[in-house]
């Protein structure tokens, strides 16, 4: 059963694939108005071929042949699309053709009573879902003149009495049937593609929101993500939660790896420090890239973690990673400057001291790990008159 609907879903794309005009993004309304006309001239093919038969069968020849016309126009509108690549004249021609193909039978059949006359009521209905409000209230428009014009006809051309004296509740019946099983249909076919559009957007939308919140050369995520979350942590800490830290980690002398390897070369080591780092982090702290080639992870619920620990356990990773001989640095060393929020405390003062920690273990020499003293104010590094590792002013305190 899987196979044959799985064999089904891929017939049906490889038509539409064939049937839309190239860099159609799939996702748009025209996408959907497409779509909609293959459907309907797929549901068109087995309802055109019954009636042709049915009347075949009763030996209604001009009939048969007549809607065979009409109904081979409706059936090929995909293709009248893929030819003009206009959808309104692929519609309309369509929307003629069921008119056509229904006012045949009506005329033959016996005016308004004809058991086919009931289908006008489906042009303005597929008008609107194949996309066009105006031609829906052309084709009411229409369709009520039709009723109207059978309406003054009924008697002088029915020729039922001629053709089927007997069998009039036989054709009554097909044509509720068709009609109630090709309505049912179509309902499905436009539920379950609306279903697949919707799946579609929900893949696209958690394709953007992704791409939101990573950096796109190192896959971790971005600075926005980690500031929401550091926002996050702060109103939890404000709330009791406890304390959150920040390690700032930035590796040292990069710029000499970016000039005596290339910038290519320096791509390679910071994706490298970052998935070394990631390894280290635990699943509910997070780990981003912060700048060019400083990183930071935001510890929350530090019970039982050391700080120190944790940032000594990366600098000795990263220190350890090997790099292929010749084709990149011997060593890569990171400094790591750590802090932990104080009460009240805004994240962004946090961030303040764990950078003038990072500033200091650059100065000391780099390749170790320094911890933001207790008594230390926020922006120390530049109160202290050292400039900020980032070189970025701290940020202002919201609150
Ligand atoms: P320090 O030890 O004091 O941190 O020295 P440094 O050379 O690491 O620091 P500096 O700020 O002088 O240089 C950082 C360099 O990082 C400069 C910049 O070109 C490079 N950089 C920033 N972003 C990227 C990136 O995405 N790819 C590469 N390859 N280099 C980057
Ligand atoms: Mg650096
Ligand atoms: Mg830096």
């Amino acid at each position: 059963m899987d196979r044959l609907a799985e064999y089904f879903r891929d017939t049906y794309s490889t038509l539409l694939a064939r049937v839309s005009v190239p860099d159609t993004d799939p996702l748009s309304e025209h996408a959907h108005d497409i779509a909609r006309l293959l459907n309907l001239s797929l549901l068109a093919a087995p309802v055109v071929v019954a009636f042709v038969v049915e009347f075949a069968i009763f030996g209604i020849w001009q009939l048969a042949v007549a809607l065979g016309c009409a109904g081979t126009v409706m059936v090929a509108s995909p293709w009248i699309y893929k030819k003009t690549g206009s959808l309104p004249i692929a519609r309309e021609s369509f929307l003629a053709s069921l008119f056509a193909f229904k006012l045949f039978e009506s005329i033959f059949l016996a005016s308004i009573t004809s058991p086919g006359s009931i289908w006008f009521i489906t042009l303005p209905i597929v008008a609107i879902l194949l996309g066009s409000v105006i031609s829906g209230l052309f084709w009411l428009a229409i369709s009520t003149a039709g009723f109207f014009i059978l309406h003054q006809l009924h008697g002088s051309t029915s020729r039922m009495a001629s053709y089927l004296p007997a069998d009039m509740n036989f054709l009554y019946t097909f044509s509720l049937i068709v009609l109630g099983l090709s309505v049912t249909t179509f309902v499905f076919m436009v539920e379950a593609s609306r279903k697949h559009a919707n799946l579609r957007l929900q893949e696209a939308t958690e394709v953007i929101r992704e791409l939101a919140i990573r950096d796109p050369l190192t896959g971790i995520f971005n600075r926005r993500h980690i500031s929401a979350r550091m926002e996050d942590a702060e109103r939890r800490a404000r709330s009791g939660a406890g304390a959150f830290h920040i390690c700032l980690i930035d590796l040292d002398r990069f710029k000499q790896i970016n000039d005596t390897f290339g910038h290519a070369v320096g791509d390679v080591v910071l994706q490298t420090v970052a998935k070394a780092i990631q390894a280290e982090v635990r699943d509910e702290d997070c780990f981003g890239r912060y700048g060019g080639e400083e990183f930071i992870v935001l510890l929350t619920g530090s019970e039982g973690l050391h700080p120190e620990a944790f940032a000594e356990r990366i600098r000795r990773r990263v220190a350890d990673l090997a790099f292929a001989a010749g084709a990149g640095p011997d060593q890569v060393t990171v400094s790591i400057g750590i802090a932990a929020s104080r009460d009240g405390e805004c994240f962004s003062s946090t961030v303040s001291r764990a950078d003038g920690a990072l500033y200091a273990a650059k100065a000391s020499g780099r390749n170790r790990v320094v911890a933001a003293g207790e008594t230390e104010v926020a922006g120390a590094a530049s109160h202290s008159g050292m400039a900020s590792s980032t070189g970025h002013p701290a940020p202002a305190c919201l609150h």
